[in-house]
């Protein structure tokens, strides 16, 4: 489902955010991927998501090699990938149910399609009474939880989080990871980025080590 073959990106700069990466993913796994500040977390995160492109090397997303992918091909991706990330990025002055709508109305989803999947993915999430609140009338494991809801409405094959848990306190971040195990249990393959050590021994996944740009262990 995902394939990075000898993957490397150096910044303009010079300095290397990941060098040689050889990942591959089946459809329906939960992969964290750890390592400590600056080892090249979120580098393999853009580049998966395409904010970046590779300097060298292949990333082939659900067949299509997005590297070769150009602007107008990018609706592709937003399809085929969910995003959370660690600070939420809802839209301020759009309710929860309209900042789910509006990641569907991007890729053109029928009204009637929108009106049946956004009820459903906030009520997953434990929202379904929370639809019409503003981000700033919501507490930040809710952000977080909208913003799940919304990197599903669109039923992604594949969701990329990133530090998801990383703004939230323990408890709420549990509650995020259950529903993570949940939403994998229903067939989407999941990447999660992290440093939260208790959270990647709690969940008994497979985990992907980098340092310094490389992999350095896979278990
Ligand atoms: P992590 O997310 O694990 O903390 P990053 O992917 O942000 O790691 O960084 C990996 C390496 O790439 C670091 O050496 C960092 O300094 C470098 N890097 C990240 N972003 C940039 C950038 N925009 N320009 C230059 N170097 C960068
Ligand atoms: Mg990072």
């Amino acid at each position: 489902m995902i394939h990075m073959n000898n993957v490397t990106k150096v910044y303009p700069n010079g300095s290397t955010g990941v060098e040689n990466i050889n990942l591959h993913i089946n459809k329906g796994e939960f992969v964290f991927i750890v390592g400590s500040s600056g080892s090249g977390k979120s580098t393999l995160m853009k580049l998966l998501l395409k904010e970046l492109d590779p300097t060298e090397g292949d990333i082939i997303i659900n067949k299509v090699k997005t590297n070769e992918l150009n602007r107008r091909q990018i609706p592709y991706l937003r399809r085929n990938l969910g995003v959370v990330f660690q600070d939420f990025r809802l839209l301020p002055n759009k309710t929860g149910y309209e900042n789910v709508a509006f990641a569907m109305r991007v890729i053109e989803a029928p009204g009637r399609i929108i009106r049946r999947n956004v009820p459903a993915v906030l009520s997953l999430v434990g929202l379904g009474q929370k639809g019409r609140s503003y981000p700033n009338q919501l507490s930040g494991g809710e952000q977080q939880r909208t913003a799940l809801a919304r990197a599903i409405a669109n039923n992604p094959p594949i969701l990329i989080c990133a530090e998801p848990t990383g703004n939230l306190d323990p408890e709420t971040a549990y509650g995020i990871m259950k529903l993570l195990d949940d939403i994998n249990k229903r067939g989407t393959t999941i990447v999660m980025a992290t440093h939260a050590r208790d959270i990647v021994d709690a969940m008994q996944k497979r985990v992907v080590t980098i340092h310094k740009g490389m992999i350095v262990s896979d278990e």
